[in-house]
């Protein structure tokens, strides 16, 4: 049984998030857990630029000055990390070969780098689509993979992964004390959206909970993991 003062005292939760992005909705709702939980992190993946812009009325919003200004605020919040969720989350686009995935990478970073964004090296596709080739792409350039907890698929040896395990509308917590929660900044077509799944979240979260980065957690498993492997294969 998982009482209150047990989730507070053992429990670390990494908070994800899918959809985010400049010019998207969903700032307002983490602001407003940001309120709620005085230890909040968040671990944002973010949509570099949307396919909503590709349109022309949509376009002329789209500034890169505007994106400037805007990754300043985002990175004024120490307690929010950005990660990757594709290109323009588009279906299929992490499902390509090896050097249009590299492109992919390439074209976010810089973009990135243009805009003065501080981004993480992790990583999920959007629809967790990925080709064999493309999780290969991402490996060699350092980054660590987000997985369909509903769907794994076999990856590259030395590829590090990482499954979400309480999706925020679930109402009850995962097992095991490092919780990676997994919501979405929009409601349409999911079950996990920040604004409809707010009452679930704050009735399964205490207000002390600790949170910690999902980055943390991938670099704290696999240093783990990579010592128990030099204990086993170290023999000199
Ligand atoms: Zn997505």
């Amino acid at each position: 049984m998982r009482t209150r003062d047990n989730i507070i005292e053992k429990y670390t939760i990494h908070f994800e998030i899918h959809d985010f992005g400049f010019l998207l909705p969903g700032l307002d709702d983490i602001l407003r857990l940001k309120r709620i939980y005085p230890n909040f992190k968040i671990t944002c993946f973010t949509i570099p630029l949307p396919r909503e812009f590709y349109l022309k009325e949509n376009a002329k919003h789209f500034k890169i000055e505007k994106y400037k200004r805007w990754a300043e605020i985002i990175n004024s919040y120490e307690w929010m990390e950005i990660g990757m969720h594709g290109f323009s989350h588009t279906p299929m686009e992490m499902g390509v070969d090896y050097y249009k995935t590299i492109d992919m990478i390439k074209a976010t970073e810089n973009l990135w780098n243009e805009v003065g964004l501080k981004f993480k090296k992790i990583c999920v596709a959007p629809f967790w689509q990925y080709s064999y080739e493309a999780l290969n792409a991402l490996k060699d350039k350092g980054y660590a993979v987000g997985l369909n907890r509903n769907n794994p698929i076999p990856v590259p040896k030395g590829l590090e992964t990482f499954l979400f395990t309480w999706s925020v509308e679930e109402p009850i917590l995962s097992a095991g004390y490092d919780v990676i929660a997994h919501a979405h900044t929009t409601s349409r077509g999911v079950r996990n959206g920040l604004a409809q799944s707010y009452n679930n979240i704050i009735s399964v979260l205490p207000k002390e909970v600790k949170f910690d980065f999902l980055s943390n957690l991938i670099k704290k498993q696999y240093e783990e993991n990579n010592k128990e492997k030099g204990n086993k294969e170290g023999g000199d």
